[in-house]
């Protein structure tokens, strides 16, 4: 998506050798408009799976998948982080562990909220090493859904998560693939 490549060379920022910022439109400042162009390419690239759900983790995958939901006009579920005290029903969990943190974290959906007929498309952020990904893709398997695709606004190429996701026979769409960003120098594949 050649308009999400300019913004991120205009507006992001790489920190280190591997993480990309882009607070600026996505992930602190939301701009809005460009959120709904991005929703609509991935409504084009979906739009045949027949998408009951749009499954997400929070927070940052939240915005993006409820804009993405109003052209596919299905319900979003967002997984939660954490310990599961707010959550009286019976709940799928899975195990993430964090690159970025170095700590393992747990997600869970409540079990009413994803059914065994649903076709599940997953949409987040940004793909690093995949562990967000397959955690929810873990929790589709659970439910006995369908999970028929994965959406990405920013893949970055030079960590494992796209081989991970694309051995596991995922459809996956990322938006911009990064190659490296050495040096603060970001090369699209
Ligand atoms: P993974 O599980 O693929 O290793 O990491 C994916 C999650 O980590 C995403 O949901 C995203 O929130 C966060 N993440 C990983 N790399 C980056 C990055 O370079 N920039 C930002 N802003 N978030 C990242």
């Amino acid at each position: 998506m050649q308009l999400l490549k300019e913004r991120i060379l205009a507006e992001g920022q790489v920190i280190g050798n591997d993480i990309l910022k882009v607070d600026r439109f996505l992930n602190h400042q939301i701009d809005v408009s460009f959120l709904n162009s991005i929703g609509q390419e991935f409504f084009q690239r979906f739009k045949d799976e027949r998408v009951t759900k749009i499954l997400t983790v929070e927070a940052s995958g939240i915005a993006i998948a409820c804009i993405t939901a109003q052209y596919f006009k299905v319900p979003v579920v967002f997984a939660k982080k954490g310990q599961a005290s707010n959550i009286e029903q019976q709940v799928y969990t899975s195990e993430v562990y964090s690159f970025t943190r170095n700590a393992t974290y747990k997600i869970m959906v409540a079990q009413s909220y994803l059914d065994a007929g649903d076709r599940v498309l997953i949409i987040d952020d940004f793909l690093a090493n995949g562990r967000a990904v397959l955690g929810l893709m873990d929790i589709i398997r659970q439910a006995g859904a369908n999970p028929v695709g994965v959406g990405i606004v920013i893949e970055k190429g030079f960590q494992e998560g796209g081989a991970l996701v694309r051995k596991s026979g995922a459809n996956l769409q990322s938006l911009a693939i990064i190659e490296t960003m050495k040096k603060g120098q970001i090369v699209f594949r």
